[in-house]
């Protein structure tokens, strides 16, 4: 049963004030706010299991690895891969899609191709740019329309045996529209071409199935989740992931180290050289345990019904733009009032307590498409409410008042 007002008792944050008001946080698209269930597992581990992992015979150690392992198979289950040696723990998104665009250095040649879309942040555009230097490979984008949705026409265009790799986001962070992923994985999969999907921004909203969407790659962050930051995973099928050549050499990644020659250690030790964030590990399997309590289907409903009253509600206002206007949307409004900067906005609303996101959101290409230097973002969790919402719209129109 989904009750708002016990699940907002379980995030210490949200009680507390900014500049005077009681903290109103829409800014969940950048990270999001982390429960008492979350910080406790933290401060239990540090209390309690504090060791190095996989390598001990002592009891802490010993503990702290079945801690580990324990969350690595929570987080497989969460997003239904096959094995628990699909699950990579990384830093992040950004690390995941990294390991991933180094890993195809040595399997892409000359005139490749790798598609991206218009709709990517920078960490799904740059690795692939630096790729694309690398090896010489071309990268192609699928364009967007003026509702900031990708027009799938130009992408079926854009295919072809030369493409050996596609990467979109699942849901825009800028802009909040849903793309569709399954549509993409199974034209790209039919001209032989691998698909990263990054949920950075959609495994908050909706539990993805690794497997029924079939991608080869899926990569998320922990603090977008209600986890600690610094600590992601990358899902990859198992296929791909013998295939690529580790990421980084060091501790934990090996068999057998000799000067001559050293073997790797197999899935998933292959890639995660050097301690681990164990504890961040750990957290973000308790994260998962939060937000499957709580049940993705009430999180959806809560998110959808914040949508659709936010932008009712900021529309209301004469001269308020809303940029990504795609009926498959989730729980993102970025908008910019006529003739004021975004910066502008975002300055006076912290003045009243409420935190949003001002610029280009890291998605710089959006931007330019609209042709405007950044938006206002406000961004909505499950555990926001219509009164903050009504809040965010006074905060708009004191700050129309005051800046125009
Ligand atoms: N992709 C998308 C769509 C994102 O929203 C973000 C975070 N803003 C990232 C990638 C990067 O995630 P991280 O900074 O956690 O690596």
């Amino acid at each position: 049963m989904f009750n708002l007002e016990n699940i907002r008792k379980d995030f210490p944050i949200l009680s507390r004030k900014v500049n005077g008001k009681s903290l109103i946080y829409f800014d969940n698209a950048a990270t999001s706010q982390t429960p008492k269930q979350v910080i406790d597992v933290i401060v239990a581990y540090y209390s309690n299991y504090n060791a190095n992992i996989h390598r001990g015979v002592h009891t802490l150690s010993q503990e702290a690895t079945d801690l580990y392992e324990q969350a690595r198979e929570k987080i497989r289950r969460h997003f239904n891969a096959k094995h628990a040696h699909e699950i990579i723990f990384t830093s992040g998104t950004t690390h995941g899609i990294n390991l991933v665009a180094n890993g195809f250095s040595s399997l892409l040649k000359k005139g490749d191709e790798i598609i991206v879309s218009a709709l990517e942040h920078h960490s799904n555009i740059v690795p692939w740019q630096m790729l694309c230097e690398r090896t010489g490979a071309v990268l192609r984008v699928i364009p967007m329309n003026d509702d900031g949705e990708l027009v799938m026409s130009e992408f079926d265009k854009l295919l072809s045996e030369k493409t050996k790799l596609v990467f979109v986001n699942h849901i825009s962070n800028a802009l909040g529209t849903i793309n569709p992923i399954e549509y993409i994985i199974e034209k790209a999969h039919q001209v032989g071409a691998a698909v990263l999907i990054d949920g950075a921004q959609s495994s908050p909203h909706i539990k993805a199935d690794v497997q029924k969407l079939d991608a080869d790659f899926y990569v998320v962050s922990a603090h977008k989740m209600c986890g600690p930051t610094g600590v992601g995973v990358l899902y990859g099928k198992e296929a791909w992931l013998k295939k690529l050549p580790p990421y980084q050499g060091g501790g934990e990644m090996i068999a057998e180290v000799t000067f001559e020659k050293t073997t790797y250690a197999d899935l998933p030790h292959k890639f995660e050289a050097g301690t681990p964030n164990i504890c961040g590990g750990i957290a973000f399997g308790a994260a998962i345990d939060y937000m499957n309590r709580i049940g993705f289907k009430a999180i959806e409903k809560q998110e959808r019904e914040l949508l659709q009253y936010g932008t009712e509600k900021l529309l209301e206002i004469e001269g308020l733009k809303i940029y990504g206007t795609s009926e498959h949307k989730t729980s993102v409004i970025s908008f910019n009032l006529e003739g004021i900067h975004p910066y502008d906005v975002g300055t006076i609303l912290d003045k009243m307590g409420i935190a949003v996101r001002t610029g280009h959101h890291c998605a710089q290409p959006i931007m330019d498409y609209f042709k405007i230097p950044g938006t206002v973002r406000a961004s909505f969790a499950f555990y926001n409410t219509k009164a903050e919402i009504d809040s965010l719209v006074e905060g708009v129109k004191k700050a129309k008042m005051m800046l125009s």
